[in-house]
């Protein structure tokens, strides 16, 4: 695989909207009343977090954490650790970790249990998409959109070597 192949679409632009529309009302009907911290993963979920937030009518914050994972390539190395951290508090937060893949579950797995020993006051997990064929830690899903086959996706903020983020669409790299 490699970034000259062309992208396949698989779920287009109206399919995510719909899903990030119902994600938002499911978020809001949860934390009406509450301020909670969005937590963003870079790179891959700035898209996803942009149209998330615009559809929530109630207070938040927005913070992202950079973490290594997967490398330039497409294969995780299996060792995650906090590239950029935590600038906000998490301690007595409403906290809402915001991805936008789940493929063997180290990465989101990392980062609650990271954010756990902070003792926020909730912790939950938005994801957009999720490869539970790939699982190798289990990790429960509070909000999703999309189930997936365990292909190589790229748009929609997803990268292949940094090629890709900005397709409106959520493609499979062939
Ligand atoms: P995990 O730790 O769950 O194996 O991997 C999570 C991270 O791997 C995601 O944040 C994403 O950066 C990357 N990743 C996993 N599957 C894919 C995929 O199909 N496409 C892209 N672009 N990145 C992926």
């Amino acid at each position: 695989m490699s970034s000259q192949t062309k992208p396949r679409i698989l779920f287009r632009r109206q399919e995510i909207a719909a899903a990030v529309k119902k994600l938002a009302a499911e978020i809001s009907r949860d934390y009406q009343g509450k301020s909670p911290l969005l937590l963003g993963i870079l790179k891959g979920s700035f898209v996803f977090m942009a149209d998330l937030i615009r559809l929530l009518d109630f207070p938040v914050e927005v913070e992202f954490v950079r973490l290594s994972s997967y490398g330039r390539g497409t294969e995780s190395s299996g060792k995650i650790k906090v590239v950029q951290g935590l600038r906000s508090q998490v301690r007595s937060r409403d906290v809402l970790v915001v991805e936008d893949i789940v493929d063997t579950g180290l990465t989101v797995a990392f980062l609650l249990d990271y954010l756990q020993k902070k003792k926020p006051a909730s912790l939950k997990l938005c994801v957009l998409t999720d490869k539970p064929s790939r699982r190798q830690v289990p990790v429960t899903i509070d909000y999703l959109g999309f189930t997936v086959p365990d292909k190589f996706l790229v748009g929609y903020g997803l990268d292949c070597d940094e090629k890709f983020r900005n397709l409106p669409d959520i493609c499979v790299l062939d």
